[in-house]
């Protein structure tokens, strides 16, 4: 496909009538965010006359329920929704306004969407209450930076990592309830719901999407005559499989390889990304499932400690949290693998599509002279590479690994490497130079203090 030069080099016109666009759409979007925060302050309002309605009474509960079903009702019947949908509105209006006022200020100042904000409220809730103000700060800072999606994946981790109660732990007592349900639905069709460990969910998914991608790029490669075309989507063949296998298949959970039960034999790619203190044993901060969530720090160190070629380990810095180092350096792959490792998701801001899945970018053209080398590299999907292509978006890599945007209108974007964003100060004390390089195949790893010479480039083994 060749480039359009209408697409590519805006002329000044195009340019100036796309600015005033965008000004007009930021204006609106600031109005709407502020409008929003005033109706969550209005209804926040609500509850709290509702709660002084009751205050005096002895039977507490049950006049606070009947005075806030009262305001309810008044307010759904003039704007014509149901008593419940407003009830829960000054719920959830009541609680943002007393644990959240960071992040309602953002949204008033319209600095934040309301998807934001419902993502800070839906994280929160895991939060401990004397917490909640921290994290409100911590989570009204992530969002400037991100968009819902990918927030989301930061406030996890934080949430997680504000848990009086460690991941390992809680893992512990939830992995007893693993099970399997069966729920019909109707139409002669029922759902199967499986609850287990989410490293075997996850590994189960991919497993049966990989197998699933590859029916499909063997009927695209052979389409038949037309009569019996098989015309399944994704989601159809993966069923398919699904039944399939486990109908067919006979029980073999085992210790398969060098790992106990079903982890052994996970035969998709999966990404966990291990802080060196927890790799060490010495902490148990929650582990990273790459585009999935955290997960405990034992099963995390059992697969750090397996050397099938599999789990691909990334080692990240207690302090930074950036990616130190992959873990089997092979000088054809090495660059590839850094890059999954250090970018995680294609690096166009706000995207989340994983790295796995993303074609490598030359930042600086190839062709116009860019080289191949990890600073001149990044990861971008399928669509944002295009994007770069046939757009007059522009490209450049700073240091560091980060990716400047600079949008056809002339505004810059950064996006920062994953675990940028978020900074812990661990509970340990380390030092700051630590670093960790992987032995090859043997899945040992040794501490050194001797920093490797570029953070930006693949460990030398
Ligand atoms: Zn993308």
């Amino acid at each position: 496909m060749r480039s359009n030069p209408r697409l590519t080099l805006l002329s000044d016109e195009d340019r100036s009538e796309l600015t005033v666009i965008l000004a007009e759409v930021e204006e609106a979007q600031g109005l709407l965010a502020a409008a929003e925060a005033a109706q969550t302050r209005v209804l926040a309002k609500a509850g709290a006359f509702a709660a002084r309605l009751a205050e005096g009474s002895t039977a507490v509960v049950k006049d606070r329920d009947m005075a806030l079903r009262g305001v309810a009702a008044e307010i759904a019947a003039a704007v014509r929704l149901s008593d419940r949908a407003v009830q829960r509105q000054i719920d959830s209006a009541f609680a943002l306004v007393n644990d959240y006022p960071a992040t309602v200020h953002c949204l008033e100042k319209g600095l934040l969407t309301r998807a934001h904000v419902a993502v800070v409220e839906d994280v929160g809730r895991r939060v401990p209450f004397e917490l909640k103000g921290e994290f409100d700060q911590l989570a009204a800072e992530i969002c400037l930076d991100e968009t819902p999606g990918r927030a989301r994946a930061d406030l996890e981790v934080l949430a997680e990592r504000m848990n009086p109660r460690s991941l390992t732990e809680r893992h512990a007592g939830a992995f007893r309830e693993r099970k399997i349900v069966r729920y019909p639905i109707g139409d002669g069709m029922s759902e199967l719901r499986s609850v287990h460990s989410t490293v075997l969910i996850e590994g189960i998914f991919q497993r049966i999407t990989d197998e699933a991608n590859a029916v499909i790029a063997a009927r695209e490669s052979n389409p038949g005559d037309g009569v019996t075309a098989d015309t399944r989507s994704l989601d159809e063949v993966r069923a398919d499989l699904f039944a399939d296998m486990l109908l067919t298949s006979t029980p073999g959970i085992g210790p398969t390889g060098d790992l106990p039960g079903g982890l052994g034999a996970i035969k998709a790619k999966v990404q966990v990304v291990i802080p060196v203190m927890a790799l060490m044993g010495q902490s148990d901060v929650p582990c990273d499932l790459a585009g999935v969530g955290p997960i405990d720090a034992n099963t995390a160190r059992l697969l750090a400690g397996n050397s099938d070629g599999t789990w691909e380990r990334l080692l990240t810095h207690p302090v930074t949290g950036l990616t130190m180092a992959v873990d089997q350096y092979r000088p054809t792959a090495a660059m590839d693998r850094f890059l999954k490792g250090r970018d995680k998701h294609c690096r166009w801001p706000g995207c989340r599509m994983p790295a796995r899945k993303c074609e490598v970018d030359h930042n600086h053209d190839a062709a116009l002279g860019g080289k191949t080398e990890i600073c001149n590299l990044c990861c971008l999907c399928q669509r944002h590479h295009s994007m770069k292509q046939f757009t007059a978006w522009k490209v450049r890599q700073l240091d560091g690994g980060v990716i400047e945007w600079t949008s056809p209108t002339g505004r810059v974007y950064t996006d920062n490497p994953p675990g940028h964003g978020v900074h812990f100060s661990p509970e340990e004390d380390v030092p700051d130079d630590l670093w960790v390089k992987w032995t090859t195949f043997t899945g040992e790893f040794r501490i050194t203090d001797q920093p490797v010479d570029n953070p930006n480039e693949p460990a030398p083994f």
